[in-house]
């Protein structure tokens, strides 16, 4: 039996409508039974917690492949492509023990926390030992995954990814796995359904009590359409989250449209793959028809702007694929920062440099891209509002820092999603449990440290 737990916040904004002053939040295990705004600080029950500042849902990170935070900075030394970064994480890729693995995820994932995140959706395809091997436990990678996770104090939507071939040639035509990809692969779908299965997810697709089962399909370049059909059952047969990387680089379209004649968002729709439970990530060059297809099938749309930034991506359509009916994300992706309120802010700051037009998404959408919608899209719609019955999830961001002092009450959620960042964020609790504290984390107590000691091998 968990205690009953009440906090007060400053301020609070509970996932919709204007920001309140002074609200009683009161929860009991992970679940909140009550919110009262109004209440004075004088008239509190014993044993509440003061949160100073501004209050919001937990954030959702909808898009992550955690190894990919050890090429952060690395990279960014000499010019390269997104190919040659691609190369690079290969490199990382070919080192990963479940082990290591786990330390490193673990780490990362207390980062996340420490940014606010109560949530991560994990594209996980590195699943098997070099050459292909299985581990003893064919699903060892996506298990340390989920450990990882419970020891960071997130919860985790594990979206197994499917990923058969290594590519699509300029002319359409299939190129093999290279060596380090051979791990990325379980043979052919059929096989991939397998391991699935010896995942042992329970009828609710959950796969721990933290810890929820997804699916993926990489993408066009490394699934083809004759071997969506059984990640798309999947989904449907436990109702599912699945995600797929989407028209995220030109070259993939163009090679896209020589091997299969039709665009990338086309040959997902013409496989099922489209839908309320689905999230395109990146969505970045689409034609207007592909806009209508997303739009109009409700699939969720997860940008992750500071990586399309720094892989010299592209700005992708986010205010015609709102328009058109697709809920937008947001994902840190490959690490090149953790701080959602930059992703969430530039969703709009990007939409601003490519239209030349102000105000398209306000303060309240950009939250709400971070919060509810996040945990939709990965399979927690009970989460992401500070409303009774929701898991008990809240993220709190001082404005006495030096980024958000005098900040006003009335505009203090436009003050955080524009000018905040992870490093205000101060109190963190995901399902009901402290995870931080004081800008603290309770549970891996120096997250530098257990950052660097798990990088250092694998930079080595
Ligand atoms: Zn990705």
């Amino acid at each position: 039996m968990t205690a009953a737990r009440r906090w007060h916040a400053e301020l609070a904004w509970l996932g919709a409508g204007e920001v309140q002053a002074g609200v009683l939040i009161e929860a009991a295990g992970p679940v909140l039974r009550a919110v009262t705004p109004g209440v004075a600080a004088s008239a509190l029950p014993p044993g509440t917690q003061r949160l100073a500042g501004l209050t919001l849902p937990g954030l959702a990170n909808a898009h992550s492949h955690a190894f990919h935070r050890a090429l952060r900075g690395i990279t960014e030394a000499g010019q390269g492509t997104f190919w040659t970064w691609r190369e690079r994480m290969y490199q990382v890729a070919g080192r990963l023990s479940p082990d290591s693995y786990l330390a490193l995820a673990r780490a990362v994932y207390a980062e996340m926390a420490l940014a606010g995140v109560t949530c991560v959706g994990e594209f996980h395809y590195l699943h098997h030992g070099p050459g292909r091997s299985p581990y003893p436990d064919p699903n060892e990678m996506g298990r340390a995954l989920i450990q990882a996770a419970a020891e960071a104090g997130l919860r985790i939507t594990l979206l197994d990814t499917c990923y058969l071939t290594g590519g699509l040639a300029p002319d359409g035509t299939s190129m093999p796995l290279s060596a380090v990809q051979q791990r990325f692969s379980d043979g052919d779908a059929g096989r991939w359904a397998d391991r699935l299965a010896a995942f042992g997810p329970d009828e609710h697709g959950m796969l721990a009590p933290h810890a929820r089962a997804g699916v993926a399909i990489h993408s066009v370049r490394a699934v083809s359409p004759d071997q969506m059909h059984p990640v798309v059952e999947w989904s449907h047969h436990l109702g599912a989250p699945l995600h797929a990387h989407l028209s995220e680089q030109p070259a993939e379209n163009e090679a896209c449209l020589a091997a299969y004649g039709a665009t990338p968002a086309h040959v997902l729709d013409g496989a099922g793959a489209l839908g309320p439970r689905s999230t395109m990530v990146h969505a970045t060059h689409l034609t207007g028809h592909d806009i209508e297809l997303l739009g109009g099938s409700r699939s969720c749309v997860c940008l992750c702007p500071t990586t399309e930034a720094f892989l010299a991506d592209g700005i992708g359509p986010a205010g015609a694929l709102a328009a058109a009916g697709s809920p937008l994300a947001v994902g840190s992706d490959s690490h090149a920062v953790i701080d959602l309120l930059d992703e969430a802010r530039r969703i709009e700051l990007d939409e601003r440099l490519a239209s030349g037009q102000r105000g398209r998404f306000g303060a309240a959408a950009l939250a709400t891209a971070a919060t509810v919608a996040g945990h939709t899209c990965l399979g927690w719609p009970q989460a992401g509002e500070i409303v009774p019955g929701a898991l008990a999830d809240l993220v709190t961001i001082g404005l006495d820092t030096p980024r958000l002092a005098g900040a006003a009450p009335a505009t203090a959620l436009e003050s955080v999603m524009f000018a905040g960042t992870a490093a205000d964020v101060t109190d963190v609790v995901a399902g009901g449990r402290d995870v931080v504290r004081e800008g603290r984390h309770l549970l891996v107590p120096d997250v530098p440290a257990a950052l660097t000691k798990a990088l250092r091998p694998l930079l080595a």
